[in-house]
């Protein structure tokens, strides 16, 4: 795979090329490449656990074609620039993280090494894959099986009532719950009862 050509893939979803999608690009070849891939193995087969959002999935995503709405991308977010890569297919599993000095390295490589961002835009491009990298053999705490689940699974919640897809329900004391009902969401109701309607009608204004 062309490196250029997957900078400038990562870079299309944006206004900018940064130094963290080279950093997810080169990652996510790492990532591949300590599964014995040279390029993306299609059919779902491969999984990418992400710890962050942002740029840094750019990078990832132009270099393996994994993606949240294809479901080959999830997003643990840790806010690290780091991701676990999963062969679905043998189970094995590898986490790529950069190494800690990274960008004490990538300053020292680079030709120019007045600017810090210039710096690391260009030696993220030129740095050995074992300079940049650490490359880690892990083992999932929840099974490839239940994390990629099987189409047409869908249960409502005992609770809320509200569909739940890829089995993602928890049973307890046979009843299924949704997770917010189970655990406690990330939201909760608002307290004023006419905040929706104001809101609505406030932004309805031309
Ligand atoms: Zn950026
Ligand atoms: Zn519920």
């Amino acid at each position: 795979m062309d490196f250029q050509i997957l900078l400038e893939k990562s870079a299309r979803n944006h206004s900018h090329l940064c130094p963290r999608q080279i950093l997810g690009v080169r990652l996510g070849l790492a990532g591949m490449a300590a599964l014995g891939f040279s390029e993306p193995p299609g059919a779902k087969r491969l999984l990418v656990i992400t710890e962050t959002d942002g740029c840094f999935v750019s990078g990832l995503s132009a270099a393996t074609d994994c993606a949240v709405s294809h479901r080959t991308l999830r997003v643990e977010d840790y806010g690290k620039t780091a991701a676990v890569f999963v062969d679905t297919l043998t189970g094995q599993c590898v986490r790529v993280a950069p190494a800690p000095d990274i960008r004490l390295r990538a300053i020292d490589c680079a030709p120019d090494g007045s600017h810090r961002y210039l710096a690391q835009m260009q030696a993220y491009q030129s740095m050995r894959d074992d300079e940049m990298f650490t490359v880690t053999p892990v083992t999932l705490n929840t099974s490839i099986a239940a994390i990629v689940s099987r189409p047409g699974m869908r249960v409502n919640c005992g609770l809320c009532g509200e569909e739940i897809m890829n089995e993602r329900e928890i049973k307890t004391d046979g009843i299924t719950l949704c997770q917010a009902c189970a655990h406690g969401a990330y939201y909760r109701a608002a307290k004023h009862e006419n905040t929706l309607p104001r809101d609505i009608r406030q932004t309805a204004t031309p």
